[in-house]
């Protein structure tokens, strides 16, 4: 999963009950989209995709959270082709942390910053069994303490593992906060803070798949497919070049490998 390049943050508001960033409940920007307007554009992305899946392959929660350490500034093709024989041998903290440096390398070396992440996921699975019970923990500031994870692994797990309504803000997510207008803000942490503050609760738990998905199939980052998207209507985006919406029907699910020719 790619990150967004802004890192410091400053303040926007999030709605009480949600958990956004504590510093960012401040200000707040005048929202460019009705509430029936975001409540739309969040329906449509349900119809297409009424269960979205992340494309990190997983078995289990730890190998989840090892997944999306190994995923930053990597896609999710290449850390599951690393991953898939890696979880075949160790899919506990216990197997992880027996393989050791040299043999845990050899599986994820074609991941970039391997060596690295190598020494997180072999530090945060020794974490895990020294203050966790070898379990991944459902709270976001146990996960945060871990190596090398940070907010938006944290909101990741919490949201694929235990279903927490949180939302990770990856480079797609980011884009589409600001190139849209809806969620805009400069860091990941106010894009975060005021998506929270406009998604309809029903739309919470899913959104941050439908928004990488969205962002990676058809908002792209170099050039938007406005022809093929569902929101064009509803879109406010400068750059957008259509304003006739694609037809609304749910998607085939995406396969396994995620090689869809996404970022
Ligand atoms: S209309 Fe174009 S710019 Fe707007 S969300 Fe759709 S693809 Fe992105």
């Amino acid at each position: 999963m790619q990150k967004p390049k802004s890192k410091s943050a400053a303040g926007t508001a999030a709605s009480a009950g949600r958990d956004a960033p504590s510093r960012l409940r401040t200000t707040a920007r005048r929202p460019r989209y009705s509430a029936a307007e975001v409540r739309e554009i969040f329906r449509r992305f349900a119809v297409q995709r009424p269960e979205p899946k992340g494309e990190l392959e997983h078995v289990n929660a730890f190998t989840l959270l090892v997944a999306v350490v190994l995923s930053a500034q990597a896609t999710d093709a290449g850390v599951n082709k690393a991953t898939r024989p890696l979880f075949a041998v160790a899919d506990t903290p216990e197997k992880m942390l027996a393989l050791g440096e040299v043999r845990l390398g050899d599986y994820v070396k074609t991941i970039g910053l391997w060596r690295n992440k190598t020494k997180n996921v072999l530090a945060l699975s020794e974490a895990l069994i020294r203050d966790h019970g070898g379990e991944v923990p459902a709270d976001r500031n146990a996960l945060t303490k871990l190596p090398g994870v940070g907010r938006k692994t944290a909101n990741v797990v919490l949201n694929m593992a235990f279903g927490q309504p949180t939302l990770a803000v990856d480079t797609h997510v980011f884009r589409i906060g600001n190139r849209l207008g809806l969620a805009p803000g400069k860091t990941p942490d106010e894009v975060e803070a005021a998506f929270l503050r406009i998604i309809p609760d029903e739309y919470l738990r899913h959104a941050h798949h439908w928004l990488i998905l969205h962002g990676r199939y058809v908002c792209k980052a170099r050039k938007p497919e406005c022809q093929a998207c569902v929101i064009a209507d509803l879109c406010k985006a400068a750059e957008k070049t259509s304003a006739i919406p694609a037809p609304l029907v749910e998607l085939a699910p995406l396969p396994a490998d995620g090689t869809v020719g996404g970022d």
